[in-house]
This record gives structure tokens, C-alpha cells and sequence, in this order.
């Protein structure tokens, strides 16, 4: 196990995220590299820190193939660090970066390890709340897991808020708009990890933020007004019936009507051949 922080030596920086900084780590005793995030508490107030705490908690007592591990978390003063393993091929947002679009055989085998890491975590009980492609990391195997329980969101960084807001919005149901419709993590919230995950899948084929058009203003109005009132899709043409079908069901605006996890982890689109290593 990793007993002290003082053990793992930087190597460089993964990622910056809201409030927090992830580093390739180096275990020194063991040489083995691990993925080391540290969220600063800016505004030390017991609320944040009891949020982040519970988060916490979550993230060590998860343990499924489909989800990143967390081996060791440190609390101190100012900080808390998460040791995770280290996701070599970085984030879903990185690929895309650098890719633009996917192929529907990949964005089939990326949305099947998803629906069994929310499987897990809602048969947990546990709404992840933040599906998105920066949460979505790859090892080298070229295996997709879930990261991030949501503690950046508690905790307030140095990104405009404003922004981080939008950023994690973009991927909200519309039923989070409305504040009788959703009343926090209760059951009705998984549905909004399967929303999510439909604007993720469109978007590696569509190439962009696919709710919205490239040169519309990605300000809160009109994100929410595409979230929650507008019916087209924009679907590729290239897209496959088994696509469509699949989007079509995350993507549906009443979350009582929405397809569930259980469900769509039996659609055809997402059982076609899988290269990945999970088993
Ligand atoms: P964001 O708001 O962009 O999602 P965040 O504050 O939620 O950021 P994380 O998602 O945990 O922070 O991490 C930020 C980025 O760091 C990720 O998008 C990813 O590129 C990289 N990263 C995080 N964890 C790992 C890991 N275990 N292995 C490799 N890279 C990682
Ligand atoms: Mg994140």
C-alpha cells in the first residue's frame, strides 16, 4: 500500500481540472506509476470539506473494472489527494481533441464500458452526476473507465466558476433545469447519467458539442434552451440505424420515458464486437 505522500515523486502534470491538479506520480519504493490528484481547499469552510470527505468515501469503496481506482487518499490541512491508477491514454476529451470524430465500432465499445460502470455505481446507489468526455479516461489496453465522483464540484478553484459551471452543464438532463423535477441525488437522478452519456456518444460522432450548432454562443441561455426544448437532433448522416436508435433513447427529454442502463446495456448497438480487455 502507499503509506505517505512523501513516497510519490511528480513527474509531470495529467491534467488541471476544477480547483484541482492531477500529476503522473512515481511511487519511489516500488517504481510504480500512479495518477495523483490534489483538490486545494481555497474557501476552508466545514461544508466543503464534509462534502469532499463523503466524496471521498464514495471513490474508495467503489471497485469495478469500469471504474477508476482510487488506491489511497490523503487529507490534510489545505489539501486532499487521491491516489488513482494511471489512465495512460488520457480522457475521452483528449481522443476527441486530437481525433475530431471516432468510428460508431469504437464509440460502441466506449459507451458499453459506461453503461456497466453506471450499472454498478446505481446498483451502488451512487449518481455520478458529471458524465462527460473529460471524466471518461482510457489506459493503455485501450479500457474506458469513469473518473471523478464529483468533489472538484464542491470544491472552488481557481477556473471562473462561471465557466466550470457551463462546462459540466452542457452535459446536464433537462430535468436538472428544473428544480421541481429533480431534487438532488435521488432515484430519479440516474436517468440523468444516461442523458449524459447520450450527448457524450453524439458528440464522437458529430465531432462537436452536438446540442448546439458550431457557431452558435455556447452561453447558458442557449444550452438550455437546446437541453430542454428542442426536439431535433442533430444526427450525422453517415449514422447507422442502431446509432440512431440508441442516441435516441439516452436522448429523450421526459427522464420517466428515457431508456435505463439495464435496458440499453442490452441494445444492439452497443453488443457489436468489442476490442477492449474488460471481461
Ligand atoms: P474537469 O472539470 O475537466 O473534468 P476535474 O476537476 O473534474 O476536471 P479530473 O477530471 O479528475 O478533474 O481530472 C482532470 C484531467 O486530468 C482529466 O480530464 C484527465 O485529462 C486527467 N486525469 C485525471 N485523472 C487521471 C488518471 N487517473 N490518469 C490519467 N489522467 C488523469
Ligand atoms: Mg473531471
Amino acid at each position: 500500500g502507499i503509506e505517505d505522500l512523501s513516497d510519490l515523486e511528480k513527474l509531470a502534470v495529467l491534467g488541471r481540472g476544477n480547483g484541482g491538479t492531477v500529476y503522473k506520480v512515481r511511487h519511489t519504493r516500488t517504481t510504480s506509476i500512479f495518477a495523483l490528484k490534489v483538490l486545494r481547499f481555497y474557501h476552508n469552510t466545514t461544508n466543503i470539506r464534509q462534502h469532499a470527505a463523503r466524496e471521498a468515501e464514495i471513490f474508495k469503496r467503489v471497485d469495478s473494472p469500469y471504474i477508476v481506482r482510487c488506491y489511497a487518499v490523503f487529507d490534510s490541512e489545505d489539501d486532499l489527494c487521491f491516489v488513482m491508477e494511471h489512465m495512460e491514454r488520457g480522457s475521452l476529451h483528449d481522443v476527441l481533441f486530437v481525433n475530431k470524430i471516432l468510428p460508431e465500432d469504437v464509440i460502441s465499445g466506449v459507451a458499453l464500458c459506461v453503461l456497466h460502470g453506471l450499472k454498478y455505481l446505481h446498483r451502488m446507489q451512487i449518481v455520478h452526476g458529471d458524465i462527460k468526455p473529460s471524466n471518461l479516461l482510457i489506459n493503455s489496453k485501450g479500457d474506458v473507465k469513469i473518473a471523478d465522483f464529483g468533489v472538484s464540484r464542491v470544491v472552488v478553484g481557481k477556473r471562473d466558476a462561471y465557466e466550470a459551471f457551463m462546462g459540466t452543464c452542457a452535459y446536464m438532463s433537462p430535468e436538472r433545469f428544473d428544480p421541481e423535477g429533480w431534487d438532488g441525488y435521488n432515484a430519479d437522478g440516474f436517468a440523468g447519467d444516461v442523458w449524459s452519456l447520450g450527448v457524450v456518444v453524439l458528440e464522437c460522432l458529430v465531432g462537436h458539442y452536438p446540442l448546439i450548432g458550431v457557431g452558435e454562443k455556447p452561453d447558458w441561455a442557449t444550452l438550455v434552451c437546446a437541453i430542454c426544448f428542442q426536439e431535433r437532433l442533430e444526427m450525422p448522416e453517415n449514422a447507422s440505424p442502431d446509432f440512431r436508435s440508441f442516441v435516441s433513447k439516452c436522448l429523450v427529454k421526459d427522464w420517466s420515458k428515457r431508456g435505463t442502463v439495464d435496458e440499453l446495456i442490452d441494445h444492439p448497438f452497443v453488443n457489436r464486437t468489442y476490442l477492449g480487455s474488460h471481461q
